[in-house]
């Protein structure tokens, strides 16, 4: 048989990832504060609870999709949480994911916390990419593998119930940077006779080309040691900056994007001897504002 699911929170995530429960033939219970968007799901086959704690009540795991950190605590606050396996796929932050599991675990539950890498659309599809990353109890993680494979792919990221959060940010770092760069990119172009499809491939390909350099970073990170040689030092890349702050300025486009990085990379350069170092020594320069923010 397969494992009951109670899942609280039907928003747009929420509500995906129910469907694919459901589909699976795992029995669902579903609880909402504002019941009309359980209707649907109650016609698809979906048990739905008057209150909260009725539905924690129903199933052995737990899973929760809130807007933040505060709505979970307000829901999950006057429900039976002793015994329980909590899924929590609510995105907080990694401190607020470690007293949450904290505060779970005092109530006599297993928790485990989630960072969800997908958007709606793509849980539940084969193919899609969709996956979560799981951080917190590594036995409730190997109880409920399957069924929590079902919206999505599973990554389990540590103990540490903060991890998942935290590779989550990570994640989306990255990925506002490259937004970031990408927009440059085409206000540059913008008042031009060029028609941006015509950029877009080219734009794609040469950022994909370029994250070959990640396991790079990575590995100089590990050993210290971050010098890259002749190729596309950072003298060099510092001495190029003048040319794209002056061609963002003759397209009439703010550099403000790029222009926090290029500070960077010339502060790093300025500590002296660094000018055979590739981009790492930034990250440095990073952390080391820690506590000051
Ligand atoms: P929605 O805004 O669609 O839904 C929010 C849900 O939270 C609703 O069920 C809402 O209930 C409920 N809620 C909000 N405040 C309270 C409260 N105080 N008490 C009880 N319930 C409350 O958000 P999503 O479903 O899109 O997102 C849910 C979580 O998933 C978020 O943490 C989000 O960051 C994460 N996520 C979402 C992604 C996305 O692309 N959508 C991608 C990755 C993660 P009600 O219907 O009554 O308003």
């Amino acid at each position: 048989a397969k494992t009951p699911v109670t899942l609280l929170g039907l928003g747009a995530m929420g509500t995906a990832l129910a469907r694919t429960w459901l589909a699976a033939g795992h029995p669902l219970t579903v609880w909402n504060r504002t019941p009309a968007r359980a209707e649907a799901l109650a016609a698809e086959g979906a048990k739905v609870a008057d209150s909260a704690a009725e539905a924690v009540a129903a199933s052995p795991l737990v899973v929760v999709c809130l807007l933040d950190d505060a709505s979970v605590g307000e829901v999950l606050d006057d429900t039976g949480l002793a015994g329980k396996d909590v899924a929590n796929l609510t995105t907080t932050t990694p401190a607020q994911a470690r007293a949450r599991a904290a505060w779970a675990t005092e109530r006599g539950a297993r928790y485990l916390d989630g960072g969800i890498m997908a958007v709606p659309p793509m849980i539940g599809v084969p193919g899609a990419g969709a996956y979560v990353f799981y951080s917190g109890s590594p036995e409730l993680f190997e109880r409920h593998r399957e069924t929590l494979a079902v919206p999505a792919g599973t990554t389990f990221v540590g103990a540490d119930a903060g991890f998942a959060a935290l590779y989550d940010m990570a994640l989306l770092g990255g990925m506002y940077g490259m937004f970031a760069g990408a927009a440059h990119a085409f206000a540059l172009i913008r008042d031009e006779d060029i028609d941006p499809t015509a950029l877009a491939p080219l734009l794609s390909e040469w950022i994909v080309a370029m994250c070959s350099s990640i396991p790079q970073t990575a590995e100089r990170l590990r050993s210290g040691d971050y010098t890259t040689g002749v190729v596309s030092n950072l003298g060099m890349q510092v001495a190029g900056t003048p040319t794209f702050l002056a061609t963002a300025e003759q397209q009439g486009i703010s550099p403000e994007l790029l222009s926090p990085f290029f500070a960077l990379m010339r502060q790093r350069l300025e500590e002296g001897g660094r000018d055979e170092e590739d981009l790492t020594g930034v990250i440095d320069l990073l952390a080391r504002t820690r506590g000051t923010a």
